[in-house]
């Protein structure tokens, strides 16, 4: 069995060398060429060698995770795009009419790059995120890409080149101050974009120092897409080795190394390649938690993931979250009401024993704080939400249940009201002081 591969990226310019697109219609390769103009593309040799199956294109899960499809535009957007493109527009008026769109799909959910940015006397820590108390998110520049780009992805106008609205941080020194100032926080996360992307040289730059003396920091996580996108990085990429070296090292400083790993579809767990790096990075002792937001057309069937957590937990892995999409970029086309969410997490959650049942959702990362769906219930004659905090501004929210009018249509908490009459939910108020005066940068899911 051979383990390696060269890496081969596809993007706008180069997808049509791909030598299974000529399986695709002209009207989705025209899709692709539209598409991709506003909302970023980017594939790899494994993702179409080994993760799509090319029989089931366009339908296949994997090519709508990473190909434009029309419908990810709405008819409007599309139509406008399709006829700049039709008439050979130039370059400059493409690239405005395709910004003119992003900025109409809500590049910045739960609002803009200010809010939450923390600082040392008084200088800002770009590239640093902290919200909840006990985790840190830290986004390193050299990790703002990925190795294929989802569709659904909300970290899409990092991508596309709308540079102010980039988080970046050269910083790791001043991030070491930050945590040895803040011994609230026990965790930092590292995220991107995909921190594995980076070289291991540099990821240890920001790794390596944190090891000694913050004895409050006990966890390293890395968010990462690679084990589904580009599992060689763990295996026989230039620098594999090295990374192994940098996660033993971690290991065995004392901390706890968490390997927060994206998987959207249980396709992504079934190749050598991706079983082999999950057991290398368990043999160093990393422990695996796996996420992945809710998508339609992708994964609105319990049956998929009651599947992939019981792979997950086959291989060693942890389910740990399961998001509801995001609004932003194409979520009309992959959101799916709360309602449902719960419905499909629930009867998931029936079909396999406690190993798997680690899973929380589904869980909306939104402004105020990680809220998951409970469930509807039906309480003095009246259907209501019943919803709770798993993470909060303010941590003494999590855990209390709380209950939101039913709303069918619902995707999102902001199309939640409180029930019976009452003029705010419990956290409301505060939540208003919290951020009064401030903007708000994306979450990390
Ligand atoms: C999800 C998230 C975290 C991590 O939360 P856990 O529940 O500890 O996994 C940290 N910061 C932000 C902003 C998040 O959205
Ligand atoms: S940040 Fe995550 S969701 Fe977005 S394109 Fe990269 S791997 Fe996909």
């Amino acid at each position: 069995m051979k383990l390696n591969k060269t890496f081969k990226a596809y993007t706008l310019y180069n997808y049509k060398k791909i030598p299974q697109i000529k399986l695709l219609s002209d009207e989705d390769i025209f899709a692709i060429d539209v598409v991709s103009q506003v909302l970023p593309f980017k594939s790899n040799s494994y993702v179409i060698e080994e993760l799509i199956n090319w029989e089931n294109v366009p339908d296949d899960p994997i090519f709508t995770l990473t190909f434009p499809r029309k419908d990810m535009l709405i008819p409007e957007h599309f139509e406008k795009m399709a006829s700049l493109i039709k008439s050979r527009a130039d370059k400059e008026d493409i690239k405005k009419a395709a910004n003119e769109i992003r900025l109409e799909l809500n590049p910045h959910p739960a609002g803009q790059m200010d809010h939450n940015i923390p600082s040392i006397n008084g200088k800002r820590i770009i590239g640093m995120q902290h919200k909840y108390r006990e985790t840190a998110l830290f986004f390193p520049s050299q990790g703002q890409t990925c190795h294929a780009y989802c569709t659904f992805c909300f970290r899409w106008p990092q991508f596309v080149g709308i540079d102010d609205l980039k988080f970046a941080s050269k910083e790791a020194n001043l991030l070491k101050q930050y945590l040895q100032l803040h011994t609230e926080t026990t965790n930092i996360l590292f995220t991107g974009g995909d921190p594995m992307v980076m070289k291991a040289e540099i990821l240890a730059r920001y790794i390596e120092p944190l090891l000694t003396d913050v004895p409050n920091l006990t966890t390293i996580r890395i968010g990462t897409k690679a084990l589904a996108y580009w599992p060689y990085k763990f295996l026989s990429d230039s620098d594999s080795f090295e990374m192994m070296e940098l996660f033993e090292k971690i290991v065995k400083s004392g901390k706890h190394l968490a390997i927060m790993a994206h998987f959207n579809h249980p396709v992504e767990l079934s190749t050598p390649a991706v079983k082999k790096a999950i057991k290398r990075l368990r043999s160093l002792g990393a422990e695996i938690r796996t996420q992945s937001p809710l998508l339609k057309h992708i994964n609105d069937d319990p049956e998929i993931w009651a599947a992939m957590w019981r792979k997950q937990v086959n291989l060693g892995c942890i389910p740990y979250y399961m998001f509801v999409a995001r609004d932003t970029g194409a979520q009309h086309y992959f959101s799916i009401t709360l309602e449902n969410a719960y419905n499909i997490y629930r009867k998931a959650y029936t079909k396999v024993s406690g190993v798997c049942r680690t899973v929380r959702g589904p869980s909306m990362s939104a402004s105020p704080g990680k809220v998951q769906v409970l469930g509807v219930i039906t309480l003095n004659g009246k259907k209501v939400f019943l919803l709770q905090f798993l993470q909060g501004r303010n941590p003494d929210w999590v855990k209390i249940p709380f209950i939101a009018e039913y709303n069918a249509n619902a995707t999102w908490l902001n199309d939640l009201k409180p029930a019976y009459g009452e003029k705010e939910f419990f956290w409301e108020e505060e939540y208003k002081k919290i951020t009064r005066g401030k903007v708000e940068i994306i979450d990390e899911d």
